[in-house]
């Protein structure tokens, strides 16, 4: 798939990448050759440069002294475990905590990424599952931000954790749940509900959980 160039240059090789990565068309562990992404996206070598650097902020690409870049292997069970662990200890607190401190513009702004949300859910191809993982992060990283703890939300942020627990699994099943799951959290935080808030993003996290877990079977 060839980029056409224009201003966004970067921003859409970067974005090409990361719908590969996400959708496993370059597979866990897989080397990634910056001659090769040359040729099949017909850019130069440095917008790919810095779309790889980009990623590997992100933990979905690692470089290695001498050999060079290969896609993030999956996150062991052990660490998936140990990210919905954290999730839950943080998230449902901050969902509360969200649902006393919520302005209308933010609650417009949520709703705004839930409905996108949707409108991907009809379409199911991988580049729409990729666009979903991120929204996915966008809405979990505004109620975050919204709870109000900088050092949390800081926290969560730099772990991408929805990157790699998406990265896991190709799966309508994982879409078309976590959306019924988003409007009960958007519909306590909408109605100032701090305890209902509070267990739809448990309940979310939970069901989460258990849904991505045969990725490991
Ligand atoms: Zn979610």
């Amino acid at each position: 798939m060839a980029i056409h160039r224009h201003r966004g240059l970067s921003e859409d090789v970067y974005g090409a990448i990361f719908n590969k990565l996400m959708s496993l068309e370059i597979s866990p562990g897989a080397r990634i050759t910056v001659d090769g992404l040359v040729r099949e996206l017909d850019v130069s070598q440095t917008p790919i440069r810095e779309a790889l650097g980009r990623l590997e902020g992100e933990g979905l690409v690692v470089k290695t002294h001498l050999v060079g870049y290969s896609a993030s292997p999956q996150i062991t069970r052990r660490r998936f475990d140990e990210i919905y662990e954290l999730r839950l200890l943080v998230e449902p607190n901050g969902a509360g905590r969200a649902a006393q401190r919520i302005g209308d513009e933010q609650m417009g702004l949520l709703k705004d990424t839930a409905e996108q949300m949707l409108k991907l859910d009809s379409i199911r191809d991988r580049l729409s599952y990729s666009r979903f993982a991120r929204l996915d992060a966008e809405f979990h990283d505004k109620i975050m931000e919204i709870a109000g703890n900088e050092v949390i939300h800081d926290m969560l942020a730099h772990l991408h954790t929805h990157f790699h627990i998406f990265r896991l699994m190709f799966h309508a099943r994982v879409t078309e749940e976590a959306l019924t799951e988003h409007a009960s959290i958007l519909a306590a935080l909408s109605s100032r509900d701090e305890l209902g808030a509070e267990r739809a993003m448990c309940d979310h996290i939970e069901r989460s959980h258990q849904r991505l877990l045969p990725a490991f079977v």
